[in-house]
């Protein structure tokens, strides 16, 4: 099954991908944690990534299209896949189909998480308590200016894509404000899974 699923920063795309990845049987792509990789492991693109991802603001779209065109043909997408933070612009939008349709493939269905936006920096705030609480490093944009500065983005940037999705009746949302475990169950009766 091939997924996308759209929503703000701290909606809780990360926790149902993961049970998604375990019920399916398929890869999470989430373009945050590839880029992530690549700032960590000092590659070209991570170069030109940190300085932007740190400051919440979103990469060209040209790299993350390349990144998810050339992940898409490994084995392991064979089956499918869930996009995670991908795409994020209308631009992404028409690429992702444009090289799907090159591939001979298409989405099962699109995803959104629906949120109050009140929510989400209380949400930001638990995320870095628990990240730290867990002894682990904390993402250096979970900080409330560079959270701003994500949620204006998706505002300006991602909300048209979901207005995109929508027009074309293609669009799936779920309120991503019930407990976790009835979002999961929610997306399962989507899916008919
Ligand atoms: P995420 O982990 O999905 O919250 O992404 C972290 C950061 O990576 C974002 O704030 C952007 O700077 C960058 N990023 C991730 N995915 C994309 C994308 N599809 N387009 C542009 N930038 C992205």
């Amino acid at each position: 099954m091939r997924l996308v699923l759209l929503g703000p920063p701290g909606a809780g795309k990360g926790t149902q991908s993961a049970r998604l990845v375990e019920k399916l049987g398929v890869p999470q792509l989430s373009t945050g944690d590839m880029l992530r990789a690549a700032v960590a492991a000092g590659t070209p693109i991570g170069l030109k990534a940190k300085a932007l991802m740190d400051a919440g603001q979103l990469v060209p779209d040209d790299v993350v299209i390349g990144i998810i065109d050339q992940r898409i043909d490994e084995s392991d997408c064979a089956n499918g896949f869930i996009l995670d933070g991908f795409p994020r612009t209308v631009a992404q939008a028409e690429a992702l189909r444009e090289l799907l349709d090159r591939k001979g493939l298409k989405l099962d269905a699109v995803l959104e998480l629906v949120v109050d936006e009140n929510a989400l920096v209380e949400r930001m705030r638990k995320r870095v308590a628990d990240t730290l609480a867990a002894g682990k490093e904390v993402r250096a944009d979970d900080n409330p200016e560079s959270f701003k500065t994500r949620l204006d983005t998706y505002r300006a940037q991602t909300a048209p894509v979901s207005a995109h999705y929508a027009g074309r009746g293609e669009l799936k949302r779920i309120d991503g404000m019930l407990p976790i475990n009835e979002v999961t169950a929610a997306i399962d009766k989507l899916l008919g899974a």
